[in-house]
């Protein structure tokens, strides 16, 4: 399978992930515009990293990756739900004149989207893996229901979770927070806000929250 990544606009975290984890990968032919410059052509798979500034021409670029590729894949929390960079207010060096920082679902259709600031590698081999042996699972509709999602954040998991009474304190959101924003109170995740970074891990790896994507987008 030829897979293709660019780089729209991150902190750079997700591509290193990404292209250390593809080295490894069996049954891929991987290139990435962070590596060497290439022309884009149709592409089956085209991974998409950082989110996307409304006012630059990365619009533009995203849109042509779009039309190119069979399946787009946004992968990390700004590319999928916007992150921390969505928060950006412009006029912070070296790129002033950027103002408005958007997942990329806000200006294409994404198939798949893989949050995580960065996603864990452990999350992209079954992913991959089910593309290369044609062998799609139910690991998958996260994914799916994620690229339908404009935001995901603590915030979200608190109210959709923690205060609908359906939490089973199980921590896995706690473990899984990169920036330790979620403590347990009372046997229940409770959120440091100035802490979360808006990356929406916690929410896709809580067994209530993810079903709920799943429901809403998917089912
Ligand atoms: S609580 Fe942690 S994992 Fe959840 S969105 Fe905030 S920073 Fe990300
Ligand atoms: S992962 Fe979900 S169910 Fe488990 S403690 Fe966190 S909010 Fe509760």
């Amino acid at each position: 399978m030829r897979i293709t990544h660019v780089d729209i606009g991150g902190c750079e975290g997700c591509s290193f992930v990404l292209i250390r984890a593809m080295k490894k990968l069996q049954g891929i032919e991987f290139k990435s515009r962070l590596l060497g410059k290439f022309e884009i052509e149709n592409e089956e798979m085209i991974i998409v990293s950082g989110a996307v500034c409304l006012n630059s021409e990365k619009v533009d670029v995203l849109k042509e990756l779009r039309e190119k590729a069979k399946i787009l894949v946004a992968f990390g929390s700004c590319a999928s739900v916007g992150g921390i960079t969505r928060y950006c207010r412009g006029g912070q060096e070296p790129k002033p004149e950027h103002m408005t920082f958007q997942p990329i679902n806000a200006v294409v259709d994404v198939d798949y989207a893989i949050p995580g600031c960065p996603p864990s590698p452990r999350m992209l081999k079954p992913f991959i893996d089910s593309f290369v042996s044609g062998k799609q699972s139910n690991y998958m509709q996260i994914f799916k229901a994620v690229a339908k999602v404009k935001r995901l954040s603590g915030f979200d998991l608190i109210d959709d979770v923690v205060l609908q009474n359906i939490c089973i304190g199980c921590g896995a959101c706690i473990l899984s927070c990169p920036n330790g924003a979620l403590q347990m109170v009372g046997g229940k995740p409770d959120l440091i806000v100035e802490k979360c970074i808006r990356c929406g891990t916690c929410y896709v790896r809580c067994p209530r929250a993810s079903q709920i994507l799943v429901r809403r987008y998917i089912k």
